[in-house]
């Protein structure tokens, strides 16, 4: 591993993500895990399998805790994690981690059951982050060119939460991550 951005990556999500995924009982490296595992699993390019990855990269690199939502506290770590990621990938990795707030927001609009479906710190979140979008917010998030692998990202952040689901490790996952890093 030669490249330093893949060791900067490794050891985030190996080192700092020990602490629990908000209330779900996953630390915060096994949702990185089981959400690109789910990104592999259902076929998705590089770009998606790295997104999915690296969407909550923003949760590790602020020190307002593990769980800032519960204290009333958006931390708001889709733009953080995009300020990150933004030097070292295009945007068809970082337009889904910035947009994977709104794809909820998005989809407790367009969809009828899918609020009901959501956790109970993603319901205590939404309320910090706006709630559900307004016509006009949904007409303006179809319109963004990575809005659909938004959604699809937010659907596998969804699925990740599984206490005990096997998934490969980091390392796995560093080649496609590899393939996806702009020319240093
Ligand atoms: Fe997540």
């Amino acid at each position: 591993m030669t490249d330093p951005r893949l060791r900067q990556i490794t050891e985030l999500l190996t080192l700092k993500a020990d602490g629990m995924y908000g209330l779900s009982a996953v630390n915060q490296r096994q949702h990185a895990l089981q959400a690109a595992h789910l990104a592999e699993h259902t076929g998705c390019p590089d770009s998606l399998i790295v997104a999915s990855l690296l969407h909550d990269i923003g949760h590790l690199v602020h020190d307002l805790g593990h769980n800032p939502a519960e204290a009333g506290i958006d931390d708001h770590h889709e733009q953080r994690g995009h300020q990150f990621l933004t030097a070292w990938f295009g945007p068809e990795v970082t337009e889904p981690v910035r947009l994977h707030v709104a794809a909820k927001r998005y989809l407790c609009a367009t969809e009828a059951d899918y609020f009901a479906k959501l956790s109970k710190d993603s319901v205590v979140s939404l309320s910090l982050q706006g709630g559900p979008m307004s016509a006009k917010e949904v007409a303006a998030f179809n319109a963004l060119p990575q809005s659909a692998d938004a959604v699809r990202l937010r659907r596998f952040d969804e699925q990740a939460k599984v206490e005990n689901r096997e998934t490969p490790p980091v390392q796995h996952f560093l080649p496609a991550v590899s393939r996806c890093l702009r020319e240093p």
